[in-house]
């Protein structure tokens, strides 16, 4: 089943073009990294995706919903951590969290128990009547992911969800994308860490300069990149990447 069918995307901003034709399929419980060099587009797709900009011209459906035709109905099974996430620092943990869940219609009971159960499975306990503005970057990263799935949502879209954080919370973060993954949740996600691409991710999508250059599995990029069966991700990345700068 494909849950997230982008098509002929196209972004101005003025006279900047960030994206450019992009057309992506996306199916159901794949974990799909978006890699590309800085300012290739990769922000501004994921916010088209969740709806909170619009695109120039192009479509994106979720689940079969136009976002942009009715965006209420999308948002509903979407989930979206942005990068540098700004969170209500004068709120504590718990506060906030269940005014998210509120927005978010989520019931009541439903709400205590999800906030408790998130803060025990990111183990942030002991974090529930700290104020937001007081945390660590790490621990803020983890209350805007529980944020982002309080109202359970089959597609989750995360913009560098491990950018500034230490090895350990990085691990801890993709472990959780991994079993997120495994049970059903679609997932989208930016990120500059080859590696953690290449272990998490089921494809990889390439952008450059607004352009998909690149999607498949690895393999079907090494194949492209004309590199060896066992060349790592970001030998495969440079090449890919290199050859659009030499052939421009
Ligand atoms: P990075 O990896 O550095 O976060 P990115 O791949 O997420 O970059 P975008 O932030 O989507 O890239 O930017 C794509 C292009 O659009 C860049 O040229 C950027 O300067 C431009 N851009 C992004 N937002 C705006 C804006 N609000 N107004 C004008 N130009 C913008």
């Amino acid at each position: 089943m494909t849950d997230l069918v982008i098509e002929n995307l196209s972004k101005k901003y003025g006279d900047v073009v960030a994206l450019n034709d992009v057309s992506i399929r996306i199916g159901s419980g794949e974990v799909v990294g978006l890699l590309g060099p800085n300012g290739a587009g990769k922000s501004t797709l994921l916010k088209i995706i969740v709806g909170i900009l619009r695109p120039t011209s192009g479509s994106v459906r979720i689940d079969g919903i136009d976002i942009l035709e009715n965006p209420e109905a999308a948002k509903k099974i979407i989930g979206y951590v942005p990068e540098n996430a700004s969170l209500y620092t004068n709120l504590t943990v718990a506060e906030f969290l269940s005014f998210v869940g509120k927005i978010r219609a989520v019931p009541d009971e439903e709400l205590s128990q999800k906030i408790s159960s998130s803060l025990k499975t990111f183990d942030i306990e002991e974090k529930r009547n700290a104020l937001v503005g007081s945390l660590s970057k790490g621990t803020k990263q983890k209350v805007a992911i529980i944020a982002s799935t309080l109202h359970d949502p089959r597609f989750l879209v995360l913009d560098e969800p491990l950018s500034g954080l230490d090895p350990r919370t990085q691990r801890f973060v993709n472990q959780w994308i991994a079993s997120t993954a495994a049970n059903g949740t679609t997932i989208f996600l930016s990120t500059h860490n080859l590696d953690i691409a290449q272990e998490y991710a089921s494809k990889i999508a390439i952008i450059d300069r607004g352009k998909i250059i690149a999607m498949g599995k690895l393999d079907s990029l090494r194949k492209l990149a004309n590199s060896n069966d066992d060349a790592r991700l970001d030998d495969v990345f440079l090449k890919l990447t290199e050859d659009i700068v030499a052939a421009s």
